[in-house]
């Protein structure tokens, strides 16, 4: 089936009643969502278990997952499309007789809550949890079905205890270490940011604010570590988005290469003897005209010590690459250079190049040094071409002839379809095959290897904040760092804490935190005062879900064993903002924890769902443009199942939705006609009500029965499949069109003229609102109800179609040329005359009779014969 960009709202499946039931409509019957829904949000409420995942369960289980939301204090509408795919999901497993676990939680250390915190002079804890109280409050409005019992909030000390846990097991393995490093600074958050949270040279929270690059004392956790598994398992995930897996693979940034030594020509001390420089292309190296370094490179350092002329020089490159980090791109920068003087050996030829220092070298790739082959490769030759240095050629097209003579191609050449020349023993290799055996020679020599680098950097988790999990080390006089010991956590996040002021860490000011004895030696030590970042917090969460009051552990791993098996969460659902950190974060997270063996799954989750973006007027919803549409506003006015249901029908739940209040009003109408048409048909008191359905149907009960089916059908595919749960609701639409059409000619029941018996209207009703369940919950419970069903609706089994019934009726018809009998063809039971005029004409043994004969006339008779007249 095609995809459809927006469900158009049709007329007909927005029209009103029709005549009919005008009179009906001035009665009692209106669709009042309000009174509806405030009614079964009474009730939810009174029952807070009704969503409760079941411990020692024998049913399947089904692990559905939301993102947990960062409180800001109100939901956005993103926030409700993403609540509304997840319960649909979830309210569906449930009726097919899963045990589901569908938790929420809170994301809610971060920044934010310090800038209100000193834009309103209110506690960040006091304002978070305020604000947590108002989301989950809307949550519940909106009827999502979460398991409340197991809520998460990672700011409180239950959770953030185990953030600290798990930092001391990394600790334990090597995998989180201090080191001093350059890292990126947003004045306007006053903090280090992750690369990831980097955005074209600007901090990922402030668009305009340039990151700066400083030096710092930070903890890293060693995900480099994991850089290969993390990469490989892509292909192990075959139901995540493609666009997730390549930016992820991106992101990883995987390259084969060679590391060569070239020697530095009149070192004086082992420490810069040699030069190693990273390629990708060690066949070109008998091409290499000179060697380039980063500016930062220690080479570089130690010969601008006694040389103001090339410090100066030198600086000047720093400042340009500087420049061109900030504004974003430095693959755009205007390359420019400086020549040392000085000269390295290739080890290769034994021949000396000239050292040069580039400011597009960057320290943090490869070794920060490259060798120069500018007839090879597209920077290089640039440069070279600036400076005039040596253009040599040593790799030439590969010939396919032996005979043919090839020509000098034209520079840079950079393709692997080559033949080395001028190369030595290598020479009249094959590009590929040279990489290989040179990288070979190298390692057996005794100057290089072959290696793979990433782009991937170690993790670098702190943060100068207040509003974060506090890191469990020590700083002693005598033993240096010291692990605080499992026993002493929680390291408690003190509270009352001037955070207003600038300058280093916040809880650096509070001597009550800092002081502290060291449990090495008794003596004096210094607390760690630098915060985790909270991408932390959100690398396990969903692990705590599924054990989430537990004080001994982060959870038990029986019970984790049975929520996540081997293959992880069953279906997260959040946005494509996170591909990256989040999500490569809690892969890395998993794999530690599976290692640490807590946990069987090597991956999170195994399916995930990207839902699209949500803008209005052609933009993202924003303050500053003034879109944007408020939840709150849109249940005050159309209830709580409109607006969901209209953010799962508007289009399908992957793309962008153009939101439309119309469009909000059309469901409320669609929701309006289903509760009336359940109130004028409901016959629950008929003793013929619930018994079985007759044999002998008339067509156009048939018809109708066999439009359930095939929306019984349509829907529960969908579940299983694409998500179109736009083409699902628009297929109940047609489905409540069709039962209008029949609705006169059924409802007196002592009527001889009845053509749908009670026992099917029960039928069709009854699986209606099962339909209904996972779009609009309080509409459904409340109709459940008035057709005198007992029980709770969200366990009750989903429906299942019977592919008979589904199965469209179709007759055979004689087709005749000159009232001669000539074929016979297959036609729907209800096809028009159009339909089976042209179907005749179509077939291909009329086709082959009619030849060239000219039509004369086509007689149908629809259900009966078509006879072709021709001359
Ligand atoms: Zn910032
Ligand atoms: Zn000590």
């Amino acid at each position: 089936m095609a995809q459809k960009e927006q469900t158009p709202i049709t007329r007909d499946s927005l029209a009103g009643d029709g005549p009919n039931h005008e009179g009906q409509e001035q009665d009692n019957v209106r669709y009042d969502a309000r009174r509806i829904e405030t009614k079964w949000f009474e009730r939810w409420r009174q029952d807070s278990s009704s969503y409760g995942a079941e411990s020692n369960s024998t049913k399947p289980k089904y692990y559905v997952l939301e993102m947990l939301p960062y409180p800001s204090g109100e939901l956005h509408m993103g926030h409700v499309r993403n609540y509304s795919i997840g319960d649909a999901l979830a309210r569906y497993m449930w009726m097919n007789g899963c045990n589901v676990l569908h938790p929420m939680g809170w994301d809610s250390f971060g920044l934010p809550a310090e800038n209100a915190a000193i834009a309103n002079n209110t506690p960040p804890r006091e304002w978070t949890l305020r604000n947590i109280a108002a989301m989950k409050a809307q949550m519940k409005r909106l009827g999502f079905a979460y398991d409340w019992s197991r809520e998460v909030t990672t700011c409180l000390p239950e959770y953030y205890r185990w953030n600290q846990w798990f930092f001391l097991k990394l600790f334990e393995k090597g995998l989180a270490y201090r080191k001093k490093s350059r890292v990126n600074w947003c004045p306007k958050c006053a903090t280090v940011l992750a690369n990831e949270q980097v955005v074209n040279g600007c901090c990922w929270r402030h668009e305009e604010t340039l990151v700066e690059q400083r030096e710092l004392e930070q903890w890293f956790l060693r995900i480099t570590n994991y850089a290969e598994e993390l990469l490989h398992d892509l292909d192990r995930l075959p139901r995540w988005p493609e666009k997730v897996r390549t930016m992820q693979r991106n992101w990883i940034g995987r390259s084969e290469g060679t590391l060569v030594d070239f020697k530095f020509d009149g070192a004086t001390d082992t420490a810069t003897s040699k030069i190693t420089v990273f390629t990708t292309r060690v066949d070109t190296i008998f091409g290499a005209t000179s060697v380039q370094l980063a500016p930062q490179h220690p080479l570089v350092t130690r010969l601008t010590k006694n040389n103001d002329l090339l410090r100066a020089d030198v600086d000047r490159l720093i400042a340009e690459q500087r420049k061109a980090k900030e504004v974003g791109d430095i693959g755009e920068i205007e390359k420019h250079g400086v020549n040392t003087g000085r000269y390295a050996v290739n080890p290769y030829n034994g021949e000396k190049v000239p050292i040069w220092v580039a400011n597009y070298i960057l320290m943090d790739y490869g070794a920060g040094a490259i060798m120069s082959v500018p007839a090879h490769d597209e920077r290089d030759y640039e440069f070279a071409k600036k400076y005039k240095l040596e253009i040599r050629l040593v790799i030439l097209p590969r010939a396919s002839d032996p005979e043919e003579t090839v020509v000098e191609p034209r520079l840079p050449f950079t393709t692997l379809q080559g033949t080395l020349v001028n190369s030595g023993r290598f020479s009249g290799m094959d590009c590929e095959a040279a990489i290989k055996a040179m990288s070979e020679y190298a390692e057996k020599k005794g100057f290089g290897k072959a290696t793979v680098t990433y782009r991937l950097k170690d993790w670098g988790i702190s943060r100068q904040r207040y509003w974060g999990t506090p890191i469990p080390m020590l700083y002693c006089e005598k033993d240096g760092i010291v692990a605080v010991p499992e026993k002493d956590l929680p390291v408690i996040l003190p509270e009352n804490v001037d955070i207003a002021l600038t300058g280093g860490s916040p809880l650096s000011r509070v001597p009550e935190f800092v002081n502290a004895t060291c449990p090495k030696c008794g003596g004096r030590a210094r607390r760690e005062t630098d915060t985790m970042d909270t991408f932390v917090d959100s690398s396990w969460y969903f692990y705590r879900y599924t054990d989430a009051r537990n004080d001994q552990a982060p959870f038990d791993r029986e019970k984790v064993g049975y929520w996540f098996g081997d293959r992880g969460i069953d279906q997260y659902i959040g946005g494509v903002e996170h591909a990256i950190l989040h999500l490569i974060y809690s892969r890395f997270w998993t794999k530690f924890m599976r290692d640490m063996g807590l946990i069987k799954n090597d991956e999170p989750a195994e399916r995930l769902f990207t839902q699209g973006m949500i803008i209005k007027n052609g933009a993202k919803m924003s303050k500053s443009l003034g879109n944007v549409v408020s939840p709150d506003e849109m249940v005050d006015r159309y209830g709580a199942d409109s607006t969901r249901m209209y953010t799962l029908f508007a289009t399908s739940p992957d793309r962008e939705l153009d939101w439309k209040d119309e469009g909000v009003e059309g469901i409320e109408r669609f929701l309006g006609r289903v509760y009336r048409f359940v109130s004028r048909n409901t016959h629950a008191e008929d003793p013929a009500w619930g018994q079985t359905v007759p044999e002998n149907l008339d067509p156009p009960a048939r018809a109708v029965r066999r439009k359930l089916h095939q929306t019984i059908k349509r829907v529960s595919d969908d579940f299983q499949g694409r998500w179109h749960f736009n083409t699902s609701i628009a297929a109940i639409m047609e489905l409540v069109n069709d039962l209008y059409a029949v609705e006169g000619r059924v409802i007196v029941a002592d009527s001889p003229a009845k053509v749908v018996p009670i026992p099917l209207l029960a039928e069709i009703q009854r699986n209606l609102v099962l339909l209904l369940a996972p779009f609009a919950p309080y509409l459904a419970h409340e109709l459940w109800e008035m057709l005198g069903e007992q029980g709770g609706l969200h366990h009750e089994p989903w429906p299942n179609y019977d592919p008979t019934l589904a199965k469209e009726e179709e007759i055979e018809i004689p087709v005749q040329i000159n009232s001669k009998l000539r074929t016979r063809i297959v036609v729907p039971v209800d096809a028009s005359s159009e339909v089976i005029r042209e179907r005749a004409l179509a077939d291909e043994k009329i086709q082959a009779a009619l030849d060239r004969k000219q039509i004369v006339n086509v007689i149908v008779v629809p259900g009966k014969l078509v006879n072709i007249v021709v001359r």
